[in-house]
């Protein structure tokens, strides 16, 4: 048989198996469900954050995983406050608001001044220096709906850099327009960052169909003004750490395969989209790909902590793991949703390999779409230093800017049958990988 036969006839076995429901089928869903339930809301440096450690130990030893430890390191948080706003003129309207990560928190009393509307984020930059002194700005920049997420690239950038350069023309305060696709009054909320010389100020997210009212409002050319209040702050040295452990691989000369996904989320919900159900996806996937026999490779599985305040786990993985040579490097962190493309990013050598997984994913409905792949945050830092072969499986993005970063990232907006797709086709490439015993690495 040859390697492309030999791809297919694996797919299919683990397709058959799928429909007699073996033991590993549970196993994402079970982790999503467990841990949106028995810890909830994980965000960085929290308490909640260190539980969800202490939890995720225990779940990889129960399941069978080896080389269990927990590598720690200290961030600096964003501990929630208080959070209201109120357009105060020319229409007094309660606004649906929540603070950015990294926002300053605002004076007693809250923080009122004329709002400047701006319809996108070049029209902030375009903004005179200083014309901003002593007022608040309002980003709208809607975003559009993707298949791929790609829009998040370009549009998020109204959150990450929009208060930074409002901050830098003066801006008392900003609010933006929520980085979604959703017509419902929830606020997401995300981490800003602020310019080095750049004082923080007050920043926030208003729900879209607030958003909505205050374009309209803007429109009619009336002064409008704003009252925020914002009582969230930074809090620097707060626990962090990230949670590894490997199923080993039968040859330990060959180097580890990477798979992450990221412990931490935000603290509106229970983050079952973003990004429990990566950390199930991955474990299960893993699993299921041993299954077939011990594979020649280990698979190592990275659970990163403080992924959304900064990619900080990432990092420390990087530095702690710098001198370790490494297979290849995946991430699952784009919802649950099911995978329809597959990308690369494999040296010229690696092209029979990168044609077996391919030929494998296809009778799955998945598309070869072509050598974009990056991998994912977590990852994205070791991917770099090492030059690693990276193989991104892209979830159907449709509605996941629905519900990203809201009070609406819960259990049920998880399809179980989705949900195992994704471990379907994540355990397949890793039994392919697994296998190989090439040198894989990137272009
Ligand atoms: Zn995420
Ligand atoms: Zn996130």
């Amino acid at each position: 048989m040859n390697n492309t036969l030999r791809a297919a006839a694996l797919s299919a076995l683990l397709l058959s198996t799928a429909a007699t429901s073996g033991p590993a089928d549970q196993v994402a869903w079970d982790i999503t469900a467990d841990l949106t339930t028995e810890i909830g809301s994980r965000p960085a440096g929290s308490a909640q954050e260190a539980k969800a450690r202490q939890w995720a130990t225990a779940r990889l030893a129960a399941l069978g995983f080896k080389n269990i430890r927990i590598e720690p390191f200290t961030v600096t948080g964003f501990v929630r406050g208080a959070e209201t706003a109120m357009l105060t003129a020319p229409y007094p309207h309660k606004l649906h608001i929540t603070a950015l990560g990294y926002s300053a928190p605002t004076p007693a009393g809250g923080l009122s001044a004329e709002l400047v509307y701006f319809p996108t984020l070049d029209a902030l930059k375009a903004a005179p220096q200083g014309s901003l002194t002593g007022k608040i700005a309002f980003i709208d920049h809607a975003m559009t709906r993707t298949q791929d997420g790609s829009a998040y690239g370009p549009f998020g950038q109204a959150r990450r850099q929009g208060p930074g350069i409002a901050a830098s023309k003066g801006a008392a305060g900003v609010v933006i327009r929520s980085i979604g696709t959703d017509m419902h009054r929830n606020p997401h909320t995300g981490a800003t960052s602020w310019p080095e010389g750049t004082a923080a100020i007050p920043a926030g997210a208003v729900s879209l169909p607030d958003a909505e009212l205050i374009a309209r409002v803007a429109r009619s050319g009336k002064p409008m003004a704003i009252n925020l209040v914002l009582e969230g702050k930074a809090q620097p040295n707060m626990p962090s750490g990230n949670v590894i452990a490997e199923l080993p691989g039968s040859d330990p000369a060959l180097p580890p395969i990477l798979i992450a996904c990221h412990l931490d989320s935000w603290d509106l919900a229970t983050g079952a989209f973003d990004d429990a159900a990566g950390c199930g996806i991955i474990t299960a996937a893993a699993l299921r790909a041993n299954e077939g026999g011990q594979l020649r490779r280990t698979i190592r599985v990275l659970w990163a902590g403080s992924e959304e305040i900064g990619v900080f786990g990432g990092a420390a993985y990087a530095k702690a793991h710098a001198g370790e040579p490494h297979g290849a490097a995946m991430e699952s962190d784009f919802g649950a949703d099911r995978i329809w493309r597959v990308q690369f990013n494999l040296a010229e050598a690696n092209k029979p390999l990168r044609d077996r997984i391919a030929a494998a994913l296809a009778p799955l409905g998945v598309a070869a779409g072509g050598d974009k792949a990056s991998g994912g945050a977590d990852v994205g830092a070791i991917i770099a230093a090492q030059k690693l072969g990276v193989i991104d499986l892209e979830q159907d993005g449709t509605r996941y800017f629905d519900f990203h970063h809201t009070p609406d990232d819960t259990l049920d907006k998880i399809d179980p049958a989705q949900l195992q797709q994704n471990v379907m086709v994540w355990a397949i490439v890793l039994r392919i990988l697994g296998m190989e015993t090439g040198a894989i690495s990137g272009s």
